[in-house]
C-alpha cells in the first residue's frame, strides 16, 4: 500500500516537475533514480577490445603495447592505467555538463562505468587507498567542487575502498592543459603535484582516479610524486580518454 502511495506521489510530483535525461533531454519515467536515459548510456563509447597494458590506449590492430610505451617504457610512472570511455559523442556532451554546468549529481551515473572498467581489471583488485586527482585551489574555488573527487567517492562506495583528499596537493598554479599541444601539457603538468602525509602511501597500492585522460601527463605527473612518497603502486582509472 505504502508504494503504490509513493508511486502515485512521485507521479504527481513528475507532472509538475517532469524528470529528464540529463543528456538527451527525452522524458523519464518518474521512479527512476538515474539521471541519464538507457538510449544514451547506450549510445555511450566503452573502450572495449585491445588496449595497451599499460596506458590503456586501445589498439585497433591489438598488440601489448602502444607506440609510446613500447619505445619509452619509463614515459609514465604509474603501472597501469584505464579509462572507462571514449570522450566523444554523448558521454563528452554529459561530462561537459558534468564539469561546467553544476551537475554533481552525475557523479554516480558516470562513475558506474568506471566501477566495471576496475572489476574487468584484476590489477585494480589489491587497491588500499582511492587518491582523486586534485584541482588547484583557484579553479575548486571557481567551479566549487572538484569533479575526479565526486568519481572516487562514488567508486568508494562500490568498492568498499578509503578515499583521501589530504595525500595528494597541486603546488602551483598550471595553465589548463586543453590550451595546449601536447609537448607543452608534459611540461606545464610536471612538478605540479605535491605528497603531504606521505606515511599514509608507503606500501600502499594507490588507485588514482582522474576525469579525462587525453596525455596521460597529468595522472604520470601525481603517480611520480606518490611513487616518490613510497607507493608500491599507482594504478589509474579516468572516466574517458580522448
Ligand atoms: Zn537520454
Ligand atoms: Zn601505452
Amino acid at each position: 500500500m505504502l508504494n503504490k502511495i509513493k508511486k502515485f506521489l512521485l507521479k504527481v510530483s513528475a507532472f509538475f516537475y517532469p524528470v529528464t535525461c540529463s543528456c538527451c533531454g527525452n522524458l523519464m519515467s518518474a521512479v527512476s533514480k538515474e539521471r541519464v536515459c538507457i538510449n544514451c548510456k547506450n549510445g555511450f563509447d566503452e573502450i572495449k577490445g585491445f588496449v595497451c597494458q599499460k596506458c590503456g590506449l586501445p589498439l585497433e590492430d591489438g598488440g601489448e603495447h602502444c607506440y609510446v610505451c613500447r619505445n619509452t617504457p619509463k614515459k609514465f610512472y604509474f603501472d597501469k592505467m584505464r579509462a572507462a570511455y571514449l570522450y566523444k559523442n554523448s558521454i563528452r556532451k554529459l561530462i561537459l555538463k558534468f564539469k561546467y554546468s553544476d551537475r554533481m549529481f552525475l557523479a554516480a551515473d558516470l562513475a558506474h562505468g568506471m566501477v566495471n572498467t576496475l572489476k574487468h581489471n584484476a590489477f585494480f583488485d589489491d587497491t588500499d587507498i582511492i587518491i582523486p586527482v586534485p584541482l588547484n585551489i583557484v579553479r575548486k574555488i571557481k567551479r566549487g567542487y572538484n569533479q575526479a573527487a565526486l568519481l572516487a567517492e562514488e567508486i568508494s562506495k562500490s568498492v568498499s575502498k578509503p578515499v583521501s583528499e589530504k595525500i595528494l596537493f597541486r603546488k602551483k598554479i598550471t595553465k589548463p592543459q586543453f590550451k595546449l599541444s601536447k609537448k607543452e601539457r608534459f611540461d606545464n603538468i610536471k612538478n605540479s603535484f605535491v605528497v603531504k602525509n606521505g606515511d599514509l602511501v608507503k606500501k600502499k597500492n594507490i588507485l588514482l582516479v582522474d576525469d579525462i585522460a587525453t596525455t596521460s601527463a597529468t595522472a604520470s605527473a601525481c603517480a611520480k610524486v606518490l611513487k616518490e612518497a613510497g607507493a608500491s603502486k599507482v594504478c589509474v582509472i579516468a572516466l574517458a580518454r580522448d
